[in-house]
């Protein structure tokens, strides 16, 4: 029910987006039906307990699951080259699942330093108080994760490229370390999305997704996923169907949608995004652009091989602090000014005062936020309007 059709293997995943997991009623409708409903009726008794003790494959109750979610999954493990996926209500709920369902109290993690906030605060905050350890490291320094493993470490979590200075790790080779301490190797491919990179080939064991950016596109819903072997992902079903953060039909529905035009989307954002990282890097307001397409980026070797292209997401520091990257805030007028990204529309954010503003000014500035940068997370607008945009409050 879960698992993409064999004959999917030859396809390329530009159709998969579209045509992966399709399920049609009794009606034939030829678009995506919306299956609103919270439990399913059985024709006996017997059949009945033959559902809920998993013995056949079928519908009990949504919490379970749902075809039109079980759609929505199953185009997702066919895109990330996973045997199987289980949707989530939101990008932390899949994280949190994937946490609860491996962890228990004594055990350690090793996670990169450079993690969502929410995340960051899962580990060291919720976890801690459960007596889950976590040690952060450099995520492009392979060495440091091998180095921080201790007899208890069970799972590795990284995400790549990170928010908003965009390094870049090795996953394959981070992978190769976990699996030599018998770890879990987890990452979270929201960055990306499958269009650009499937942590799962490179020796990943799960991916997590916040279905909420790349793979809805349009900012509508929240969403999340855990996609990878049936073994764990069936560990992971097993955790969601008991404690609930399970994805909304309607959710679903709307992130299939997403998904028909995730490579197009992709393939133009990151056009787009790797013309204004080269136009900004030869502004003279800016002082240094981050972002893994130009060669200037520390890591542009290893993400030309890791991933199909730089991404949509371009970090610049402009010269003049605080005041100077307010005053490119304030005079966008196509941008939007919001935290979100993955969207078609662009965004711009001053992580300092925002998505970062919570860690001390000593931590920001070690982790490189400092007062003059700037997240640009590229949409589907003419790049020149977007240029144009930019340029008026760079002055
Ligand atoms: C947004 C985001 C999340 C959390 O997803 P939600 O859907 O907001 O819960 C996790 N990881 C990354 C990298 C994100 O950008």
């Amino acid at each position: 029910m879960t698992h993409p059709q064999s004959d999917e293997a030859v396809l390329h995943p530009e159709t998969l987006a579209i045509r992966a997991g399709r399920e049609t009623s009794q009606y034939r409708e030829h678009s995506q039906s919306l299956q609103l409903t919270s439990s399913f009726t059985f024709d006996t008794a017997e059949e009945a307990a033959a559902l809920f003790a998993g013995q056949v494959e079928g519908y009990t109750y949504s919490r379970f699951t749902n075809p039109t979610v079980s759609a929505f999954q199953q185009r997702l493990a066919a895109l990330e080259g996973g045997e199987r996926a289980i949707a989530t209500s939101s990008g932390m709920a899949a994280i949190q699942a994937v946490m609860l369902t491996f962890l228990k109290t004594g055990d350690h993690v090793v996670s990169s330093r450079s993690l969502f906030g929410s995340t960051t605060n899962l580990l060291s905050g919720v976890l801690a108080r459960f007596g889950v350890e976590t040690t952060f490291v450099d995520p492009t320094d392979t060495a440091a994760w091998a180095d921080a493993v201790r007899p208890t470490t069970r799972l590795f979590f990284l995400e790549t490229p990170s928010n908003p200075l965009t390094e870049v790790a090795d996953i394959a080779a981070i992978a190769q370390v976990a699996h030599a301490h018998d770890c879990l190797m987890v990452v979270d491919n929201c960055f990306c999305s499958p269009a650009l990179q499937q942590p799962l080939t490179l020796g990943a064991d799960l991916v997590v997704h916040s279905a909420t950016k790349y793979l809805d596109g349009h900012g509508r819903v929240l969403g999340g996923a855990v996609v990878g072997a049936d073994r764990l992902v069936e560990q992971v079903y097993l955790h969601v169907r008991t404690a609930g953060p399970t994805m909304a039909a309607f959710n679903a529905w709307v992130l299939l949608s997403g998904l028909e035009t995730l490579y197009l989307r992709m393939e133009r954002q990151c056009a787009s995004a790797a013309r204004l990282a080269a136009w900004l890097e030869a502004h003279p307001s800016v002082e240094r652009v981050y972002y893994p397409g130009l060669p200037s980026h520390p890591q542009h070797v290893l993400a030309m091989r890791q991933q199909k292209a730089g991404g949509a997401v371009v970090s610049f520091v402009v010269k003049g602090g605080r005041e100077a990257a307010w005053r490119v805030v304030d005079t966008v007028q196509v941008i939007s000014r919001t935290a979100n990204l993955g969207d078609v529309k662009s965004t711009i954010t001053h992580p300092a005062s925002t998505t970062h503003a919570r860690i001390t000014p000593e931590a920001r500035q070690a982790a490189g936020i400092v007062e003059g940068l700037l997240r640009l997370a590229v949409g589907l607008e003419h790049p020149d309007d977007l240029q144009h945009d930019l340029a008026a409050g760079l002055g």
